[in-house]
């Protein structure tokens, strides 16, 4: 029974919710209520290993930082960040061909924030957003109460044309590295013609980048800010780059990143690099958001920039999950390679699954799993149409090996049971 059903008859009516809430899809709602079952294998979320987190290093840089900078810590601070934490992101962020400033930079209460802080900043009701498609979930909730419409670029299609792709959006969005759901890396040509067409259409393109540093294998690729500088040219060749604070890149790449993959989530710390005049308008939206992210976790972050502690952290780190992307990958191929098939990602967190029989339903396999005490995430969550049940996305970065194989073990007598039915 609901709780409103529990009222009594003669209690006024209160208001409905808001209608975007009734446009949210049902297996997202199931899965994301899965993390409480007990017993159950988590192959769903996004989640970096718990035992990585830096406790004692944090705890120490947190005393210090409290006892220090009081007032900035404590109090309310600027809406854009405090000022030498995005001197020091700029310094941080820049590329070979381009320097940014202080007003090149808004720090964020992570990276979920940002994708807010854009919907409210570039979507009216209709406007149209053209995301690469599977789309990260997150970024579909961010943006759904403000009911866009959805251009699918497909980038890893050899025909992709991003010219037609950008045409006539407010945006276009990409996670090219290790890309949440699929974990693959946009090819440089790819790279470069959407660059190309954001400049030629006059369209912002937003380079979604929390995976960046956890590659595996291989050299990393310029990414689409770095292209766009370049392009563009905004530093002149042979033109020396100012060292003063001030604002340099004025190009259509809007680029985020947090500290939630590589140092912690709990620290909510992101960051947005964009032109100025992008930079003003999202600041606009966060005032009506948060006013300012926590100045304790600026601070904690800044100092852990300033000591270093992500390059300590990172060999570690990208080792222990090569080591649990491995221990995924053979149990797949042994356990669901007759059903599925699946390319083995250099980064990130996430093997994309696909399965070879049209006739299997990856929302159906969602609750077969369920009952077989393993969660996944299927398809339709990542599709803006929900309509998409051909796949799903699994994680290797939570889990041990031996629960990574377990897990997989689970699923694969969900297929049976599903397949045998
Ligand atoms: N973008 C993408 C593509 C992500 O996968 C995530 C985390 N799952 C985020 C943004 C947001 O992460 P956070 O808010 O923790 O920075």
């Amino acid at each position: 029974m609901t709780a409103a059903a529990d009222r009594p008859s003669n209690a006024p009516v209160r208001p409905p919710f808001a209608g975007w809430l009734g446009t949210t899809n049902d297996v997202t709602k199931t899965f994301l209520a899965a993390g409480r079952i007990p017993g159950l294998i988590n192959m769903a979320g996004g989640l970096p290993a718990p035992e990585t987190y830096p406790a004692e290093a944090l705890a120490a840089i947190a005393r210090r930082v409290i006892a220090e900078h009081p007032q900035d810590s404590l109090g309310y601070g600027p809406i854009e960040g405090l000022p030498e934490l995005r001197d020091a992101l700029a310094a941080r962020l820049g590329g070979p061909d381009f320097r940014l400033g202080r007003d090149n930079i808004l720090v964020t209460t992570s990276g979920m924030q940002g994708l807010d802080l854009l919907g409210k900043v570039l979507v009216d009701e209709g406007a149209l957003i053209a995301a690469q498609a599977p789309t990260y979930l997150g970024a579909l909730d961010a943006w759904r109460p403000r009911r866009p419409r959805y251009r699918a670029l497909r980038v890893d299609q050899p025909d992709f044309d991003a010219v037609a792709g950008l045409t006539g959006a407010r945006f276009g969005y990409a996670v090219p590295n290790f890309s949440n759901p699929t974990g693959r890396l946009v090819p440089m040509p790819v790279r470069r013609r959407l660059v190309e067409a954001a400049l030629a259409t006059g369209t912002w393109l937003v380079e979604d980048n929390p995976y960046g540093g956890l590659q595996f294998d291989g050299a990393a690729l310029p990414r689409l800010i770095d292209i766009a500088a370049r392009e563009a040219a905004v530093v002149a060749p042979g033109a020396a780059p100012s060292a003063a604070p001030s604002s340099a890149y004025d190009g259509p790449v809007i680029y985020m990143g947090t500290l939630s993959k590589e140092i912690a989530p709990g620290l909510r710390i992101g960051w947005m690099v964009a032109a100025p005049e992008m930079i003003a308008a999202l600041t606009m939206a966060k005032q009506g958001s948060d006013l300012c992210t926590s100045g304790v976790t600026q601070r904690i972050a800044l100092a852990a920039i300033e000591d270093g502690l992500v390059e300590r952290l990172q060999p570690d780190l990208t080792a222990l999950y090569r080591a649990r992307r491995d221990a995924l990958c053979a149990a797949l191929a042994e356990h669901l390679g007759a059903w599925f098939t699946f390319e083995v990602p250099v980064g990130g967190m996430f093997v994309w699954v696909v399965a070879r029989d049209p006739r299997i339903d990856t929302d159906r396999l969602l609750n077969a799993a369920l009952d077989a005490g393993v969660c996944i995430a299927p398809s339709s969550v990542f599709d803006a149409s929900g309509d998409d049940r051909s796949a799903f996305r699994i994680n290797f970065t939570l889990n041990p090996p031996e629960r990574l194989e377990e897990g997989v073990r689970r699923l694969a007598g969900a297929v049976r049971r599903l397949t045998d039915a």
